[in-house]
C-alpha cells in the first residue's frame, strides 16, 4: 500500500477523497466474491468484468465515480424509492423502475467504496422492497385491475436486476426467493400456451419494454439453474418475431438498421439487445450475436452524435439525421449504450468497444452528470443548457445515469487469458487476479485527459510472465511506450491492444505517452457550414461561462460577445490555433481541468465590433460545459461573408405544433425548414422567435418551408398571414402587419410556391420588440383530414 500512496501524490494532493478511501481499503475487508452461478456460460468471456472492489479510480473519472456514490446514491430517499410499492399505484406509470435501478447502481458503488452507510441503506431497501411483494409474486406498482398493460413487466425487470445484483455481491441470498417468485409469476402469466397472455401486448414500444425482462431472466437462469427461466427467454425471442412483435433479430439480420426495428425507441431496444447478449453468452446462439453486432455497427456508422449520444425524441432516426437540439441524447440511451459496449467488450475482448466506452463516458455520460454528482440531465443536447435535476419524478434518466457511472470500475481495467488489460486511463489502483490465480497490483499515475502521460507501476505477487495490454485510442496518432525507461516497439494485436509480454517483477514500470492534440471536425448533413473541435478524447464546446467581460482571454475586447455571435475563425485547424491551458477557478472541476484557447471571429456586429472582428475565446470539455447553468454549443458556425443583418439569428425558436422536420428557422439556411404537421387539423399555426434583449425592427422576412401534396403552406383565402410582436419580454402577441405579398394560396392550391420563397413585410414604423412571429391558417392540400404549414426562415431587420 505504501507504493500506492506515494504514487497518489502525483495525482493530486488536494484530492482528499483518495486518501480517506485508501484508509478504508487498508483497514481492508477481504475481496468480495460474488455468489457463483449454477449454469456456466456457453460463451466464456474474453475479458473478465471486474468486481468493483478490485479497481479504484482517483483521477477525473474517479472523482465522478466517487461523487456518484457520495452525492447521489447514498443520499436518495429510500421512502421515495419504495412509495409506489408500499401504496399502489405509484405516482406515475413507470415510477416502479427507480428502486431496481438504484439497487443495481448502489450495490456496485458500495462494492467499490465499502461505504457502510450505503450498505445499511441497501439492506434496508432490499428487505423493504421484498416485503411489498404480493402473495402471487407480483412486485409492481399497479393495482390488480390494471396489471400487465403498461410498465409493470418493466418494473419487475428492474427489481430483478437490482435484487440479483444485490444478492450476488452482498452474499445475502434472502431476496433470491422473491426473485424466483417474480420470475415464476412472469412464466405463469405469459406464453404461447392456452390461457396465457401475449407478452408483446403487456407494455409499450411494440412490446420492447416488457420483453427487455430477457436480461435479468437470463441472469436468474444462470444463478439458479431453473430451466423454465431459460424456456421463458426462448419464448421472448419467439415473441419478438410474432406478427405483432418488434422483429428485433430478423430486422438486424436483414436490413441491419436499428431505425427499422419496431418504432425505433432507443432505450427499450438497447435494453432488449443487452438481454440478447446475455442470451448469447448463455446459449451460444450465433445468429443473435450477429444481430447485436449489426446493431452496434449501424449505430456507430450512422446514428451517433459527436459526443457519443444517440437518439433524439428518444428514437433512432434515419442515417445522419442528428439535429443538435430536439430532445437529443436521452441519458437512459447513453447508459444502455455503455452497457451494450461493455457486454461486447467482455464477449469479444476487442478494443473497438473500449474505444466507444472511453468516448461516450468522457463526453456524453460525464456531460449528463452534474460535476458534483448530485444531479443529472435527461436530454443532454449539442447546444443549449444542461437540464440538471435531482428530483426523480418523471425522470427515468435520473436513475439510469448513476448506473452508467457505477459500472465504470467493472471494465476500466480487466483480465483475460494472457494477463491484464487497461481499457480506461485514470489515476488509481487495481488489485487484479489473473486467470492462473496469481495476483497483480497496478498503480496508475496520470492527469489524463489533462495530460497524455500515463505511468503504471506493477506489483505481481510473484515474478511471472504475463501480458499487459494497453489500449491505444483510435483518435491517437502517436503513442510512445516505455518499460522501465526502455522504448517498447510493437503494433496493436488483432483485438486492437498493444500487448507487452514479458516476465514482470515488483516495481516494473510502464510509461505510455499518448499525444494529445486538437482535431477539427467539419460538419456535414445538418451541421453543414459548422465545425467542432476535439482535443485528445474530449469534445469541446463554447460556453457562456467563458465569454463574460471578466474573462481575461477577452481582455482588449471592450464588448462582451454573446454565444450566438461567435464563429470559428475558419475552416482549417491551423486558423483556430487551439491551445490548452489550466481551467480558471470558476470552471475548474478537477486538478487537471483544462480549457482551450481558440481563435474566433464575430459572426455579426456586436456593439462597436464589426462583423468578422477577431477574438480569442476559450472552449471547455463537453463534460464540464454548462456546468454552472450557462448556455453552451458544440458546433460552431464558420464565419459567413454574407451576414444579412438578421436580428433573429439564433434566437429562441418555437412553433404552434412540433411537426416532423428538424430544420431551423433561425440558422440563415433557407434549405432547412420546420413544419407543424401532426396529422391533425388546426385553425391557426404560428412560427415564433424570441430574444434575450429587445431589438428595433423595421422589416420582417418570412421564408416558406416546403410544399407537400397534403399541405405545408398557409391558406391565404380568408386573409394573409399576420406578423405579430411581443413588446415586452414574454408579453402578449399583438398583430402589427400582414404579409400582403404572400401569394394568393388556398387550402388546396400552394400558388406555385415550392419551398424557400421569401416574403418581405415592412412595418408601418420601427418597433422595439422582444419576439416576432408569423401566424396564419394551415393548408390541407389533398387531405382534408389534416392541415399544416412550414417555415424555412423567420428574419428581422432594422432597416
Ligand atoms: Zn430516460
Amino acid at each position: 500500500m505504501n507504493r500506492s500512496l506515494a504514487g497518489l501524490k502525483f495525482v493530486s494532493s488536494s484530492f482528499a477523497l483518495a486518501a480517506s478511501f485508501l484508509a478504508l481499503v487498508t483497514a481492508g475487508a477481504a475481496a468480495i466474491v460474488p455468489v457463483p452461478e449454477k449454469v456456466a456460460a456457453a460463451v466464456p468471456d474474453r475479458q473478465d468484468a471486474q468486481v468493483p472492489d478490485r479497481v479504484h479510480l482517483f483521477g477525473w473519472i474517479g472523482q465522478r465515480v466517487q461523487a456518484n456514490e457520495s452525492n447521489r446514491l447514498v443520499k436518495l430517499d429510500s421512502a421515495r424509492l419504495l412509495e409506489g410499492f408500499r401504496k399502489r399505484p405509484g405516482r406515475q406509470s413507470w415510477d416502479g423502475e427507480h428502486v431496481g435501478k438504484w439497487l443495481h447502481a448502489a450495490t456496485l458503488a458500495w462494492v467499490n467504496t465499502g461505504d457502510p452507510t450505503l450498505r445499511e441503506k441497501l439492506d434496508y431497501v432490499a428487505a423493504e422492497l421484498v416485503k411489498c411483494q404480493l402473495e402471487d409474486g407480483y412486485l409492481g406498482t399497479y393495482v390488480e385491475s390494471n396489471r400487465w398493460r403498461s410498465w409493470d413487466v418493466w418494473a419487475h425487470k428492474y427489481n430483478l436486476i437490482g435484487l440479483i445484483t444485490y444478492v450476488r455481491y452482498t452474499g445475502n441470498t434472502a431476496p433470491l426467493a422473491a426473485c424466483r417468485r417474480m420470475a415464476d409469476l412472469l412464466c405463469n402469466t405469459f406464453g404461447e400456451e392456452p390461457g396465457k397472455r401475449d407478452i408483446i401486448t403487456a407494455g409499450p414500444q411494440v412490446g420492447m419494454a416488457p420483453t427487455s425482462v430477457l436480461e435479468p431472466m437470463m441472469l436468474l437462469y444462470r444463478l439458479t439453474g431453473e430451466t423454465r427461466y431459460l424456456d421463458f427467454c426462448k419464448y421472448i425471442l419467439r415473441a419478438w418475431e410474432q406478427p405483432n412483435g418488434p422483429k428485433i433479430i430478423s430486422t438486424l439480420l436483414t436490413s441491419k438498421r436499428v431505425d427499422k426495428i419496431a418504432n425505433g425507441k432507443a432505450y427499450e431496444m438497447l435494453s432488449c439487445l443487452n438481454g440478447a447478449l446475455e442470451y448469447y453468452r448463455t446459449t451460444g446462439d450465433s445468429q443473435v450475436f450477429q444481430a447485436c453486432l449489426n446493431a452496434w455497427q449501424d449505430i456507430v456508422d450512422h446514428r451517433l452524435y459527436l459526443t457519443g449520444a444517440a437518439s433524439y425524441w428518444e428514437i433512432f432516426h434515419d442515417d445522419y439525421d442528428l439535429p443538435n437540439v430536439n430532445n437529443v441524447g436521452e441519458t437512459c440511451v447513453t447508459v444502455t449504450w455503455i452497457q451494450f459496449n461493455a457486454q461486447l467488450l467482455r464477449l469479444t475482448g476487442e478494443a473497438r468497444f473500449a474505444d466507444q466506452l472511453e468516448h461516450v463516458i468522457l463526453n456524453q455520460l460525464l456531460g449528463a452528470q452534474k460535476c458534483d454528482g448530485s444531479a443529472w440531465g435527461y436530454y443532454v443536447q449539442m447546444e443549449g443548457r444542461k437540464p440538471y435535476t435531482s428530483n426523480l419524478d418523471g425522470q427515468c434518466c435520473l436513475s439510469s445515469g448513476p448506473r452508467g457511472v457505477a459500472l465504470i470500475p467493472t471494465f476500466a481495467l480487466t483480465t483475460d487469458a494472457e494477463g491484464v488489460i487497461v481499457n480506461l486511463y485514470d489515476a488509481g489502483t487495481a488489485t487484479l487476479t489473473l486467470r492462473n490465480h496469481s495476483a497483480v497490483a497496478l498503480t496508475t499515475e496520470t492527469q489524463y485527459p489533462g495530460d497524455g502521460l500515463v505511468r503504471i507501476t506493477l506489483e505481481p505477487a510473484d515474478v511471472k510472465a504475463f501480458a499487459v495490454k494497453l489500449r491505444v485510442p483510435g483518435w491517437c496518432r502517436s503513442a510512445e511506450v516505455r518499460v522501465n525507461g526502455k522504448r517498447f516497439k510493437g503494433r496493436p494485436n488483432t483485438a486492437g491492444y498493444l500487448a507487452i509480454e514479458r516476465v514482470w517483477k515488483k516495481g516494473d514500470q510502464i510509461s505510455l505517452r499518448l499525444k494529445l492534440e486538437p482535431r477539427l471536425i467539419t460538419g456535414d448533413h445538418g451541421n453543414h457550414g459548422k465545425v467542432a473541435v476535439l482535443y485528445g478524447p474530449l469534445v469541446l464546446a463554447a460556453d457562456e461561462a467563458l465569454l463574460g467581460s471578466g474573462d481575461p482571454a477577452q481582455k482588449g475586447n471592450a464588448t462582451v460577445v454573446p454565444l450566438n455571435a461567435i464563429a470559428a475563425a475558419g475552416p482549417r485547424l491551423a486558423m483556430l490555433k487551439v491551445t490548452p491551458e489550466p481551467a480558471p477557478a470558476a470552471v475548474k472541476t478537477w486538478p487537471g481541468a483544462q480549457v482551450f484557447r481558440t481563435k474566433a471571429v464575430t459572426r455579426r456586429p456586436v456593439g462597436s465590433l464589426k462583423m468578422g472582428t477577431p477574438l480569442t475565446i476559450r472552449l471547455i470539455p463537453f463534460a464540464d460545459a454548462g456546468g454552472t447553468g450557462t448556455r453552451y454549443k458544440v458546433w460552431l458556425p464558420l464565419p459567413s461573408n454574407l451576414y444579412s443583418g438578421n436580428l433573429l439569428l439564433e434566437g429562441l425558436e418555437s412553433r404552434s405544433r412540433r411537426g416532423n422536420l428538424n430544420g431551423s428557422i433561425v440558422d440563415e439556411d433557407f434549405e432547412t425548414a420546420v413544419t407543424t404537421w401532426d396529422g391533425k387539423t388546426a385553425e391557426e399555426d404560428w412560427f415564433a422567435v424570441q430574444l434575450d434583449e429587445p431589438i428595433t425592427v423595421k422589416r420582417v422576412l418570412f421564408a416558406h418551408g416546403k410544399t407537400f401534396h397534403d399541405g405545408g403552406w398557409f391558406d391565404a383565402s380568408g386573409g394573409k398571414p399576420r406578423v405579430q410582436v411581443q413588446r415586452a419580454k414574454d408579453g402578449t402577441w399583438e398583430t402589427v402587419a400582414e404579409l400582403k405579398d404572400y401569394p394568393a394560396t388556398t387550402a388546396k392550391d400552394p400558388a406555385e410556391m415550392d419551398g424557400g420563397e421569401s416574403v418581405n413585410c415592412t412595418l408601418p414604423e420601427p418597433l422595439k420588440v422582444w419576439g416576432i412571429r408569423v401566424a396564419g391558417k394551415p393548408a390541407c392540400g389533398d387531405n382534408p383530414q389534416q392541415a399544416y404549414s412550414s417555415c424555412a426562415e423567420l428574419q428581422a431587420f432594422s432597416e
